[in-house]
């Protein structure tokens, strides 16, 4: 299939989970996953409309942001990411989904341009609370949000999360509707928190059913890895 078909099938499959969800289709932002893709697809993916894009690796991140032949993209950063190289997502990204712990944040506060908007912020939640994982605990999240407050450049939007490969549907759901409370119960205190950031090409719709309104897809738009 061309790569364009592929993206307009994923559209149509989130507009069905948001039709089964009872949500408007505006309320789920598609992020297409490009990592360890050239630029000539994301150039692709571009021209048939995609304007949300998500990299992993810091370097390519930034060579890609850079070199892209477009400047009205959005750009997500969903991978670890090292102190080291924070600058520049500080200074090319829009979103970081990675955040979980305040001295990256201070660095990021410090590299973010003053001519930039604030550098949005969601906060990586390990909702298999399984210490081999990465992202903050459930009950810590307040607390790392309270710190980046402080933080001008900075803007706290909400919580992502990875779930473990293979869960069985009914544990997937269930960690899902965690996140969903937690950012229900943090929205009081941190009323920018509203994004949820779930949902990879295995398993989106069931997280558009549990509150996504932003889906992560690799695979299912640029094929395999
Ligand atoms: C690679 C990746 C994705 C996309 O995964 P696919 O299964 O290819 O859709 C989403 N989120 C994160 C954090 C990733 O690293």
């Amino acid at each position: 299939m061309l790569m364009s078909s592929r993206l307009a099938d994923v559209n149509h499959r989130i507009e069905l989970a948001c039709e089964q969800a009872q949500r408007a289709r505006s309320s789920v932002t598609l992020l297409a996953v490009s990592k360890t893709k050239p630029l000539a697809d994301l150039v692709t993916a571009y021209q048939a409309g995609q304007r949300h894009f998500a990299e992993n690796y810091a370097q390519e991140a930034v060579d890609k942001a850079e070199a892209a032949p477009f400047d009205d993209a959005i750009w997500h950063f969903i991978g670890p990411l090292q102190s080291n190289k924070s600058r520049g997502i500080a200074e090319q990204f829009d979103w970081l989904h990675s955040m979980d712990r305040f001295k990256l944040a201070q660095r990021l506060n410090d590299q973010r341009p003053a001519e930039k908007a604030p550098l949005n912020l969601l906060i990586q939640v390990n909702i298999s609370q399984d210490p081999a994982k990465s992202g903050v605990k459930p009950d810590q999240v307040a607390v790392l949000a309270t710190q980046i407050l402080a933080l001008p450049r900075l803007r706290f939007r909400g919580l992502m999360a990875i779930p473990a490969a293979d869960l069985p549907l009914a544990t997937l759901t269930a960690q899902f509707q965690e996140l969903k409370r937690l950012q229900q119960s943090l929205i009081r205190d941190f009323p920018e928190c509203t994004e949820l950031s779930i949902g990879m090409s295995g398993d989106f719709p069931t997280a558009i059913d549990c509150g996504a309104t932003m889906v992560r897809i690799g695979t299912d738009i640029f094929g395999a890895r």
